[in-house]
């Protein structure tokens, strides 16, 4: 990607300045997604940070002259080449994070529903033990251990459910807030379930009426 910078009208962004030159610069984006500013043998020069440059690696935040003192903002240069790739990168982190709690949350509540539904069963083991060691023949006891046996089971089904059904309003909670952050930053479009790194090898933007170019920043 090339963007070109300077007062004739044919640049990609045009500048009237009396100091800068009908060609002056540009700037490039290499596969890697690296920004680089080159000037164009401008008369007056073009300033990364103060220091005259020829070709240099830059970044979003560094202070670009060109000639005495017209000041290039880098990311509305981008913007008008339709590149939208800082932002893209910043999704990164929003679909890693997405990924990891849908998967906690998977297994913390499958570990729960089944703690539910296993402990009757120890309970009503031990219950088991206790009675026969106790009252042997008891028919007190007998209609206890049975009261138990068919009561608790259905306590620990009916907890094991209610915590798996947990599982689809805090997923639901987690896949809303996706759904709002993982957008393409230039149209707004939910990019969907699609893994980060499947997305940034197409390049721009999947919405065809958008195209805002995307390379790995
Ligand atoms: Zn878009």
């Amino acid at each position: 990607m090339v963007i070109t910078i300077g007062k004739a009208a044919d640049n990609d962004v045009v500048v009237n300045d009396p100091y800068v030159s009908r060609y002056h610069a540009r700037l490039l984006r290499d596969e890697e997604g690296c920004l680089f500013l080159e000037d164009i043998a401008s008369t007056n020069g073009t300033f990364v940070n103060g220091s005259r440059i020829v070709k240099k690696k830059v970044s979003l935040t560094d202070t670009v002259l060109l000639g005495e003192k017209y000041k290039l903002e880098l990311s509305e240069v981008l913007k008008t080449g339709n590149d939208y790739s800082e932002e893209f990168a910043r999704l990164k982190d929003i679909y890693d994070k997405y990924v990891e709690q849908k998967v906690k949350i998977q297994s913390s509540n499958q570990f729960k529903t089944r703690l539910f539904q296993a402990l009757p069963f120890a309970f009503i083991g031990i219950l088991g033990v206790l009675i026969s060691a106790l009252g042997k023949g008891s028919a007190v006891l007998f209609g206890i251990s049975l009261f138990v046996t068919i009561c608790v089971p259905t306590v620990g089904i009916y907890l094991g459910a209610k915590q798996s059904a947990k599982i689809p309003r805090q997923l639901q909670d987690l896949s809303n807030r996706f759904k709002i952050d993982y957008v393409c930053p230039k149209c707004g479009t939910f990019l969907g379930e699609i893994p980060w790194e499947s997305l940034s090898n197409r390049k721009q933007c999947p919405v065809s009426s958008c195209k805002a170019k995307w390379v790995k920043g």
